[in-house]
Order: structure tokens, then C-alpha cells, then sequence
């Protein structure tokens, strides 16, 4: 028989890559420091990348050239996403410590399906499990799954809810909805086979929230889906009311909380989310509002057995354990351990600091509303959490100023239609942003809007 060996291989396998191991530590170091260019990379940059479009090279390339490539391209053209003037989407930033976490978990290379594959992995899961559900105060019986963000949690607990209500057939099921539920929810529902038809659309006020009195008659073949933080104006559903009204007829009702449900962990804030621990399932995000890295996505459903059963597969090489097997608990089995850069957050932070991040968030993005508004933006949102969104004069200026902003390179803020304006949408979701960044964006917007009006 041939033993063959690829002198490619081999050469990968005997290289010494101290110095690039070096080379590459150094430069996730400088990237972390930088704060000399524009947030998005400008126009002259982002061609750089019309460089890469090549074709796949039949011998091998040199790796220090790679990665030397790899961390020019890193410094150009990345957006600066996580850095303290990042305001577009729903990004937040990520913590060092859950960064460092990161890369440990990475260079072990775990994978998370078994326990079997990783006790280590499966362990810090399982205190994950408890952690966040303890943070949340939500009852013990709950399972959490961690998988790449809310849109695939929201599946996951959507799917628990169907598969409870009628596992055969899904037609039979009603899913009341808000007229603003996020893109990703609707997405949920299309992948779980759910037609339009089923659904019924609730009208919200002006805010985003539900009109509670235009609720259709709930009954235990609905599915009710709830926000908490609407994507735009941050806005909290009642929560107590509907949930109360949609368990008296054995609904489920889901909530997507994939940034705002932290408010629940926040004394100065809870009053949003009264009553949402009456739900029976929630979708939330740590790469958002607590700042790791992405991805990382949590999904939470009450009825444990209900949500192990709805994701159950066996297979004879799949050995289980009295130990938990990650794999049981979301779609994926393969996963890399992304509970390692949540359990070392968590651990960072506290209670006490979970609670003090999002409360400077919401008073941060209160002290932005208000001096955007001295500046002469309408404020249409309530802002109750994180989101700003505001308005110039009209749709035209709102844009061109948006515009002006993105492209002054000291901060990035993204757009939506709220109230059918085009407006400019502020998400204050990362950790490092102080007063005084908000003070040098404000800045730049005064003259942007001072030049406008002349
Ligand atoms: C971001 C977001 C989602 C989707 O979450 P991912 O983590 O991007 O998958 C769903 N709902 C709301 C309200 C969001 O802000």
C-alpha cells in the first residue's frame, strides 16, 4: 500500500511559526488601539479589496504572507464596529476579557456537541445555563441553548412552540404578531413552515409597541410573539397584560429580546420588562448588549422537557452522558464552545456590572437624544433604552445629513423608515463609549447641521 505524504503537509506540519504567532498577537494589539481613522473605511480603502479577487492558486502561498495580508486588510478595511463611536444596527462592541476568552477557546479548538468531546466545554455550558437564568431571574426550570444569535434562538424557541402545540400538523397553528416584530422573526416563521395566512398581524402605536386592545382571541393553538426592545425606537411590549390574557388560554408566547431583555437585570430599568419572566420562551444575544464577540446567541424556553424533545435526533455513534451534551440543547451539533467568552463575561461583570452596563447604555443614549435636540433634530422615538432615532426638517435633509455624518469618519449611525421618515437610527450598544465621544460626535453633527441650514 502507498504511505503517502504531501510535502505541502508536511511542511505545515514541521513549520516553525513562532514569529508569526508573534507577528499576529502584535497586531491584534495595535488593532485594538486603533482610533486614527474613519469608523467606516472610505472609498480609496474598500478598494483594496478588489485585490483579493483572484484565483485559487494551485501551489501554496507563503502563510507569513497571509497573515501579514490578512492584518493590512484588518487595519483598512474593517468597519470599526467595535470601537466607542460605532452607532449603526445593534452592534456592541466586545470586552477584552471576553475577547481573550475567545481566542483561548479557539486555539483549544473544542467541539461542543458531546461531553464526551469536551468536558470542559459542557461544564461551563451547564454554569452558563444557570448563570443567565439566575441574571434574568427567571424561573430554574428553564433550558437555554447557545447558538450564533436571536434569529437562530428565535427558531429554535419557535420551533419548541410548535412542536408543543401540534407536532404533526402546523397548519393548525395561529401566531398573533406585531406589525414591527423583526425581520428575523418573520424569517423564524417562514423556515418553520408557517404561512401568512396563519398569521395575525397586530397594528402598534406610535411608539412600537402592541396595541394591547387589538389583540385577536388567543387560545392554546396561538402563538403569541412579543419584543422586548423594538429594533428601532427600543420600545418594551406590555408584557404583563398580554401575558397574563394569553396564559389564561394556554398560549405560548415567545419574546425577542435580543438586546433589550438586559433591562430586565437592571433595577433602574425593569419597569420595561414587568412581566416578562410570564413568558415561555425568549431569544436574546450576548454579542449585542453584553459586548462578546460574535456571535453568540441565547435562547431560553420554560418547558424543558418540551424544548429538549422538539430538538431530539440519536444516532449510534452519538454517545450521550449523564453530563450535558450541548448538542441536545440547539440545531447544531458541531459548535465551537462559545460559552467560554459568555461564562467569561458574566463572570467579569457581575451582577452588579451587567446591571451598570445597560443602565449607562440607556443614559447614555438618553443624553444623546436630548443634545441632538438642542441641536434641532425631533426626537420620534421614546427612549427608553439604547435606540435613538431622529429626524431633520424632512426626509431629504435627514438623509444628506446622515450622509455628511457616516462619511465625516467619527462615528457611523445607520437608517430606518419609522413613521414613514426616513430617519437616522442610534444604537448606543458598546461598552467603551463615554460622554465625551458622544460630545465630539455631537460636535461634528452641530457644524454639519449648521452648514446645512446656510
Ligand atoms: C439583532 C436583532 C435580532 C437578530 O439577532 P441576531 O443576533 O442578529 O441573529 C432579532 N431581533 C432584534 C430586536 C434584534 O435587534
Amino acid at each position: 500500500m502507498e504511505k503517502f505524504t504531501s510535502e505541502i503537509i508536511e511542511q505545515m506540519r514541521n513549520e516553525e511559526c513562532d514569529e508569526r504567532w508573534d507577528y499576529t498577537f502584535n497586531k491584534i494589539k495595535d488593532y485594538l488601539n486603533i482610533d486614527n481613522r474613519e469608523i467606516f473605511p472610505n472609498e480609496s480603502d474598500l478598494s483594496l479589496l478588489d485585490n483579493l479577487d483572484k484565483e485559487l492558486n494551485d501551489q501554496p502561498d507563503e502563510a507569513s504572507d497571509i497573515i501579514e495580508q490578512l492584518a493590512f486588510l484588518g487595519e483598512k478595511t474593517t468597519t470599526l464596529s467595535s470601537s466607542a463611536r460605532y452607532f449603526g444596527f445593534v452592534v456592541g462592541s466586545s470586552f477584552p476579557i471576553a475577547l481573550q476568552a475567545r481566542l483561548l477557546a479557539d486555539t483549544w479548538d473544542q467541539n461542543s456537541a458531546l461531553y464526551l468531546m469536551s468536558p470542559l466545554a459542557s461544564k461551563i455550558e451547564e454554569i452558563c445555563e444557570k448563570w443567565m437564568i439566575d441574571l434574568l431571574q427567571f424561573p430554574s426550570t428553564c433550558a437555554m441553548g447557545i447558538v450564533s444569535g436571536s434569529a437562530s434562538a428565535t427558531i429554535l424557541a419557535l420551533n419548541a412552540a410548535c412542536y408543543k402545540i401540534n407536532r404533526e400538523e402546523r397548519s393548525k397553528i395561529k401566531v398573533v404578531i406585531g406589525e414591527q416584530a423583526h425581520a428575523t422573526v418573520f424569517k423564524s416563521l417562514k423556515i418553520l413552515g408557517i404561512t401568512s395566512k396563519q398569521m395575525v398581524l397586530v397594528p402598534c402605536d406610535e411608539k412600537g409597541k402592541i396595541k394591547v386592545d387589538e389583540l385577536p382571541i388567543l387560545d392554546d393553538n396561538t402563538i403569541v410573539i412579543l419584543q422586548a426592545g423594538n429594533v428601532n425606537g427600543g420600545a418594551y411590549d406590555d408584557f404583563e397584560t398580554i401575558c397574563k390574557l394569553a396564559n389564561e388560554k394556554g398560549a405560548w408566547i415567545h419574546v425577542d429580546g435580543a438586546f433589550g431583555l438586559y433591562a430586565h437585570c437592571c433595577d433602574n430599568l425593569n419597569h420595561l420588562t414587568k412581566g416578562v419572566d410570564l413568558a415561555s420562551s425568549w431569544s436574546v444575544d450576548a454579542h449585542k448588549t453584553l459586548n462578546t464577540p460574535y456571535d453568540n446567541g441565547i435562547v431560553l424556553c420554560k418547558d424543558k422537557d418540551i424544548y429538549l424533545e422538539s430538538l431530539k435526533a440519536e444516532g449510534s455513534y452519538l454517545v450521550g452522558s449523564n453530563h450535558r451534551d450541548g448538542m441536545s440543547y440547539t440545531n447544531e451539533m458541531s459548535r465551537r464552545a462559545r460559552s467560554i467568552e459568555l461564562w467569561a463575561t458574566l463572570k467579569a461583570l457581575g451582577k452588579q456590572g451587567v446591571s451598570d452596563l445597560v443602565y449607562e447604555l440607556a443614559c447614555k443614549a438618553k443624553y444623546f437624544a436630548l443634545e441632538l435636540e438642542k441641536i434641532g433634530f425631533d426626537v420620534l422615538n421614546e427612549v427608553v433604552f439604547n435606540q435613538v432615532v431622529v429626524y431633520f426638517k424632512d426626509d431629504e435633509t435627514t438623509k444628506k445629513i446622515l450622509e455628511l455624518i457616516n462619511n465625516s469618519g467619527v462615528c457611523f449611525m445607520s437608517s430606518a423608515t419609522w413613521q414613514n421618515k426616513f430617519v437616522i437610527r442610534i444604537s448606543v450598544s458598546s461598552y467603551k463609549t463615554t460622554y465625551t465621544d458622544i460630545d465630539e460626535c455631537l460636535e461634528v453633527i452641530k457644524k454639519i447641521c449648521g452648514d446645512i441650514k446656510n
